[in-house]
């Protein structure tokens, strides 16, 4: 744990970290509006946006500190990991690349909990190769006619907002790939039910239907045929700091693992004091240190206007991984009870096994460093 936080950056951890134990207990078996309202409220989806904007221009490093609190306090990953996505996915891309129009428009909204987003790339048939979109958006007067299907998608079943990526020069390959604002109440645009899957109950998945859905051009973000140039330098967010809460998570898991191991006795002596457990707790406590040195080290260049490509991909790869092990070695070290859905220690490895899909998965993160190296 970093010493050298603010004053100010320490009150707004423990008032966080207040704010989450007293609110937001008890994970939804679906997305919580109120919930969601709640944290608004308390200023979480503002915090890196600038004042004008609708926010508090917090530093990105004061945020990751904030949304760890966030992730210690609030044990429904769901929520946290639906109000990351927005942040880093939706709301940066927007004030890095948004018209002051389109700035003025959404930020505040989104800040406020007015509205919801989600961030649209995926396709059936484009995954990890998801340039290989087929969504067009093809030219008319005035704007783009959008035509395709974007699945998988956080938050979509509740979203009032879609960055899409769509190909507006199919001809030009991924060099025609353009990023779009598009309201999902807009005509054409159909929003699936929430999918049935393994964990993250409160962030709905969804799928999103283009069909003729007209879209201005004002409603593009960014020039045209900037989508692959958007969505990398958006990555390096997304990927640096999605997992911001899930670090006060991993936190968490370790203080009640150690608490456990204390008190929970075997052969008359506490579980604590046998080698095999206390080198699963070492080996966690090192994961989740490694994991939050890496996202600071992010933050920083962040905060510096610094490129992190291979940062934010290795950060993606070794917190996500984490995660999965320290949730599997919590499961461990309760025995039964870390099995049984009742006491909820099992839900933790349900919903860290997400992260190592989206956002990339852990190849596509190893492919990526692997080519930042010039392997
Ligand atoms: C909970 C959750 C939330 C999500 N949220 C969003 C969202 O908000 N927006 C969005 O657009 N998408 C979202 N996704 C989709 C996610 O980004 C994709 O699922 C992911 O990129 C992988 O694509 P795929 O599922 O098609 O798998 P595929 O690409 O078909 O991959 C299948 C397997 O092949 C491996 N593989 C593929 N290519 C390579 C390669 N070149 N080298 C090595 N291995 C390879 C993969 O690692 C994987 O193991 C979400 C997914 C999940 C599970």
């Amino acid at each position: 744990m970093r010493t050298d936080y603010s004053e100010k950056q320490k009150e707004l951890y423990q008032n966080t970290l207040a704010f989450a134990q007293s609110e937001l207990q008890n994970p939804s078996a679906q997305f919580n509006r109120e919930r969601w309202q709640r944290c608004a409220d308390f200023g979480v989806l503002g915090w890196f946006i600038p004042e004008q904007y609708g926010g508090t221009g917090l530093s990105i490093t004061s945020t990751i500190y904030a949304l760890e609190a966030l992730g210690y306090g609030c044990n429904d990953n769901g929520l946290t990991l639906g109000l990351n996505g927005q942040m880093w996915s939706v709301q940066e891309p927007i004030l890095q690349f948004g018209s002051e129009q389109q700035k003025q428009l959404y930020l505040p909204k989104l800040c406020s909990g007015e509205i919801i987003a989600t961030h649209a790339m995926t396709e059936k048939e484009s995954g990890s190769d998801s340039f290989k979109l087929k969504t067009t958006a093809e030219k008319v007067s005035d704007g783009y006619r959008l035509n395709g299907e974007k699945t998988y998608l956080g938050l979509a079943p509740v979203a009032d907002l879609a960055l899409v990526f769509a190909n507006s020069n199919p001809q030009a390959g991924q060099w025609g790939i353009s990023a779009f604002l598009v309201e999902t109440n807009a005509a054409g645009v159909e929003v699936s039910q929430p999918m049935e899957k393994m964990g993250l109950a409160s962030n709905p998945l969804g799928a999103i239907k283009f069909q003729d859905c007209f879209v201005e051009a004002s409603q593009r973000l960014g020039p045209e045929g900037i989508g692959v140039s958007l969505f990398t330098q958006s990555m390096d967010w997304e990927r640096g700091f999605v997992f911001a809460s899930h670090i006060g998570s991993m936190a968490r898991q370790l203080d009640q693992c150690i608490e456990y191991s204390r008190n929970r006795k075997q052969f008359e002596q506490t579980i604590s004091k046998f080698q095999s457990i206390s080198n699963r707790i070492v080996e966690m406590k090192t994961r989740l240190e490694i994991s939050r040195l890496l996202i600071n080290k992010i933050a920083a260049l962040k905060d510096n206007s610094e490129p992190a490509m291979l940062e934010a991909a290795m950060t993606k790869l070794y917190v996500s991984e984490a995660f999965v092990a320290n949730s599997m070695d919590a499961i461990r070290i309760h025995g039964a009870l870390g099995y049984l859905t009742e006491h909820e220690v099992e839900r933790d490895l349900r919903d860290a096994t997400a992260g190592v899909i989206y956002s990339g998965t852990s190849d596509i993160q190893r492919k990526i460093i692997a080519n930042l190296l010039g392997l």
